[in-house]
């Protein structure tokens, strides 16, 4: 077993980096090499109900919680500093980790988190209440924003640093106490990350940090101490989180699985849309929880939109993400791999045609080649369930009137994107379309500004912007009565 890492594999709970209280721990994989990275603390029930503990205090803790909004700006300011003074670090322990190309790692996924953290440094100088006149012209009404309080922030492998931020940075610009859980899967950027917390200056307990696999996020979302559970994942542990949730009636906001359409309209530039069909399909090895799974084509402009994207699909160099020019890395797990697998075959047992791919490439790592359908039906498996793997499915269209039904014809609703030279298309569709979010020629990268998340089983609550100081604080009415 070879260990390829000295990295701390403890877990960070009121300020103390510790074992687990049962002294377990787990391996985390490089998926490149299938070999072992680490081992990561396995945080025990004693340890989560030690988080809560430890999170509840801070939430009493003058220290945080009458922090001055401009100082708590230049802690989170601070934070991507430190992000950026370690960007290659970083990103070098997210492609061992998730497998994804180091550019994207160092370039998307750290650099996206550390613009994250500085979005919402703004916003915490910026949280307001307002004031409204009420029936009663002798009271006076105003609102506040207050902090929802402790917050369970449980995150996936996809993409584990850059999501992490989504929730870390609005939470705590917000003034709440965190205890974040990493996925099992590619727990090392978080524990690096909650490091860099640390080193930033937040006082003990507002950050905490729990690895450990599912048994953990469960007892978070159990635990009378959590007052807000935000969550990232698969719909299946998001419609437990909902049901879990319930005894206490905890906030919750589910970001979910999606089975996100692409719209090429006739009379779209279609190189361009190649090009995003292609890339939107496959970033990240198609593990995106937005990746376009089914580009609708006009028939007219079949042929060629296929040999088109065959002869780039065939292109992408696929490889360990450490390796120069590699552009596509592999999947997470021998599990995930066999999943993807299971669903190419069924695609080809259905009738879609395999036009490239559609195996597993060589290697010890769990590479698969990518892969390319064409003649895909609504009802076949390949466009009614997420694949989560590098497969760009083409799903062929007669009448441009029929696309919003076909398009929203999933129980998905994630942010889709629209290709066409046409306004009025793009406004019609972009209207008509159900998800979070809306993109026209442009591939659907989420902006901190702008809202991020899904509709129907893709989850609610919205990420980023505005949206997510909704998400993170709660609204108080006072009214005095000056009678
Ligand atoms: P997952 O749901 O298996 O796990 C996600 C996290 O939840 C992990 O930290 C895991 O340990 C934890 N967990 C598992 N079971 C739990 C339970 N019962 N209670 C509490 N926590 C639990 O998902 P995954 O396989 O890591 O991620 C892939 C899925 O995530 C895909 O379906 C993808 O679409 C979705 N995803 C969505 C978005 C989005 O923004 N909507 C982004 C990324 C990934």
């Amino acid at each position: 077993m070879s260990m390829e890492l000295d990295v701390p594999t403890r877990l960070l709970i009121g300020g103390a980096w510790r074992p687990s209280a049962t002294g377990e721990s787990f391996a985390t994989l490089n998926p490149a090499t299938a070999k072992p990275l680490a081992q990561v603390a396995a945080a025990a029930d004693a340890d989560v109900d030690a988080a809560v503990e430890a999170a509840r205090t801070a939430m009493r803790d003058p220290a945080w919680t009458r922090m001055p909004r401009p100082a708590l700006g230049r802690l989170l300011w601070r934070v991507a500093d430190l992000i950026e003074a370690n960007a290659d670090e970083l990103a070098h322990l997210e492609t061992l980790d998730n497998g994804q190309p180091l550019g994207i790692a160092r370039h998307v996924n750290v650099a996206g988190t550390a613009e994250h953290f500085r979005y919402y440094a703004g916003w915490a100088t910026k949280i307001e209440g307002r004031t409204a006149d009420v029936a009663d012209p002798s009271i006076f009404h105003y609102t506040r924003r207050e902090p929802v309080g402790v917050c369970a922030l449980i995150t996936p492998w996809n993409f584990p640093l850059m999501i992490a931020s989504w929730k870390l940075a609005p939470a705590l610009a917000c003034g709440n106490a965190i205890i974040l859980k990493p996925a099992e899967q590619t727990p090392l950027t978080a524990i690096r990350l909650t490091e860099l917390f640390v080193e930033a200056g937040f006082p003990p307990g507002v950050v905490n940090l729990l690895t450990g696999g599912a048994e953990v996020g469960r007892r978070l979302v159990r635990h009378a101490g959590v007052d807000k559970v935000s969550f990232t994942g698969s719909t299946e542990v998001g419609r437990e989180i909902l049901r879990a949730s319930a005894g206490s009636l905890k906030r919750v906001t589910l970001e979910l699985g999606g089975k996100t359409p692409m719209i090429i309209a006739p009379d779209a530039d279609l190189d361009a849309a190649v090009a995003g069909a292609v890339q939107g399909a496959l970033f990240n090895s198609g593990q995106v929880c937005a990746a376009y799974a089914r580009s609708f084509v006009h028939s007219s402009r079949l042929d060629e939109f296929v040999s088109k994207a065959a002869a780039a699909v065939s292109a992408i160099r696929l490889g360990p993400g450490l390796d120069e020019g590699t552009e596509l890395g592999p999947l997470i797990s021998e599990e995930h791999l066999g999943k993807v697998d299971g669903l190419v075959r069924q695609g080809v047992r259905e009738g879609a045609e395999l036009v490239t791919g559609g195996s597993r490439a060589d290697g010890p790592g769990y590479f698969y080649r990518p892969t390319l359908f064409t003649g895909v039906r609504d009802d076949m498996t390949l466009a009614r369930e997420e694949i989560f793997g590098p497969v760009v499915t083409i799903l062929p269209y007669d009448d441009p009137a029929e696309l919003a039904d076909r398009a929203n014809d999933t129980e998905y609703a994630l942010p889709p994107s629209i290709w066409t030279s046409d306004l009025n298309t793009a406004h019609r569709l972009a209207a008509s379309v159900r998800a979070g979010a809306v993109f026209v020629d442009m591939l659907h990268v989420p902006d901190a500004a702008g809202p991020w998340g899904g509709f129907k089983a893709s989850g609610f609550g919205r990420e980023m912007g505005p949206y997510a100081v909704d998400a993170y604080t709660e609204v108080k009415g006072v009214f005095v009565n000056l009678a």
